[in-house]
């Protein structure tokens, strides 16, 4: 029988009303022929209640420790919904990550997963069972509990329906698929009816959080097509598939924002060769994530570095920038967390110049200053302050005409 994974996000199973709105697209489902599988988040707001709470115990709580404190929400979540399907008269079974096989290192609160073991998953198929899977979690070789970071249960589903070759992994979250930017922030976004998995990796790595990164890569790699979609309307959502089979080739598709980086300068860095790689070689050994940097023109054979990192890695990197600094006679360190990282993506920009000229135009026009600029082929993402992040992303939006016709980029 064909299998369908279904993934329920935060919100969809926020209430006790919501998990049974859920049970009842799983009947559905099941009913229409379908082998299904479902992955849930925990209920809405209780990954963050979790996540306080240890924080609240320890100022730097065990790695371990967190993992198995964070994991029970899904674990929650799992039960409710295995119950509502089984008072509606449909067999269910719940699973936790580590019950399910699904198998990772041990990088806790980051685990990358090794493989499932789907045996359980599949003799609870083969019983007619609707297999209930926490999502976001894990267990290593030696059975400790593992999670997979925030927004982890997408990867999860994907990971899943690539091992048990599902027909379609069926995102479900509150809004009605991926748009052309956030439709909470900018009310004009337009829906997509398809994108590619490689914009979709760009646009999840500059911020875009209704799929995490991770499971659009497991979706490339094995070929599982995504179907993004709401938990709260029977329309059809968005479908992330390989690029050949994309319609149109957009100039620039989406607008995304990152409001969690933060900016860290070191003023008056002796300007000699190898100082890049002496700034940068200690930050990555610890683990650490630089994302934009920019080197001011060198003054009297100094110069200025700036670069940004996730905003809950500050506290980390600056004692490292701090020492650095001392050791290479800088002047001070200094640091910015009122930041926003702003993006424009588009397959289509690797042949169309004026795309920056248009977004600096367009920033500027609204009194909003550039603070750093980074580019790849297919994005141009700027730093600004914070406070400008949804102005940004609306002008932008309107800019490039992405709440009309999309605009479309000549054949060649
Ligand atoms: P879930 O709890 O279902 O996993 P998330 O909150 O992780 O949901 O992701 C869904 C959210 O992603 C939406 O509510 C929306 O605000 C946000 N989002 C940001 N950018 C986009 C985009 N381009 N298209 C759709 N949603 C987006
Ligand atoms: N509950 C986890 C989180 O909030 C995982 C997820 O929802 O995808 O990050
Ligand atoms: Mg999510």
């Amino acid at each position: 029988m064909p299998i369908v994974v279904q993934k329920f996000g935060g919100t969809s199973v926020g209430d006790i009303d919501r998990i049974r709105h859920v049970a009842k697209r799983v009947i559905a489902t099941k009913r229409a022929g379908h082998d299904v599988v479902v992955v849930v988040s925990a209920m809405a707001g209780v990954t963050d209640h979790l996540v306080g709470l240890a924080n609240e115990m320890s100022d730097a709580p065990h790695a371990r420790e967190y993992d198995v404190l964070v994991s029970t929400g899904e674990q929650q979540t799992v039960a409710l919904l295995s119950m509502a399907l089984q008072d509606a008269g449909f067999p269910a079974r719940s699973f936790t990550g580590a019950q399910a096989g699904m198998r990772t290192d041990q990088a806790h609160s980051r685990a990358r997963i090794r493989r499932i073991d789907t045996e359980k998953i599949r003799l609870a198929l083969a019983d007619d069972q609707v297999v209930v899977v926490a999502g976001f979690q894990g267990s290593d070789d030696d059975g400790n509990i593992t999670t997979l970071g925030r927004g982890g249960s997408d990867t999860s589903a994907v990971a899943i329906a690539a091992a048990l070759d599902a027909d379609v992994c069926e995102i479900y979250t509150d809004v009605e698929g991926v748009f052309t930017s956030d439709p909470n922030v900018v009310p004009k976004a337009r829906k997509l009816d398809r994108i590619s998995y490689d914009e979709m990796l760009e646009m999840a790595s500059l911020g875009t959080k209704v799929l995490q990164i991770r499971s659009v890569k497991f979706g490339k790699r094995y070929g599982v097509p995504i179907h993004v979609r709401s938990t709260f309307s029977e329309k059809e959502g968005t479908w992330v598939v390989p690029e050949t089979e994309m319609m149109e080739s957009l100039v620039v598709s989406s607008v995304t924002y990152n409001r969690n980086e933060a900016k860290v300068t070191i003023h008056l860095l002796p300007d000699t060769p190898g100082v890049a790689a002496q700034v940068f070689a200690p930050i990555s050994e610890a683990g650490l994530l630089v994302d934009v940097i920019v080197q001011n023109v060198s003054r009297e054979g100094h110069s200025d570095l700036t670069f940004t990192v996730p905003r809950e890695q500050l506290a980390q990197v600056l004692p490292i920038a701090q020492k650095i600094a001392e050791e290479l006679g800088a002047e001070s360190v200094s640091s910015d967390d009122g930041i926003a990282k702003v993006s424009v993506v588009g397959l289509g920009m690797k042949d169309h110049a004026g795309v920056a000229g248009r977004m600096f135009r367009t920033l500027s026009n609204e009194g909003i200053n550039i603070e750093m600029i980074n580019t790849s082929e297919i994005k141009i993402s700027v730093v600004i302050r914070e406070k400008y992040t949804e102005l940004a992303c609306r002008s932008l939006h309107e800019a490039f005409g992405l709440g009309d016709a999309p605009m479309v980029a000549e054949e060649h």
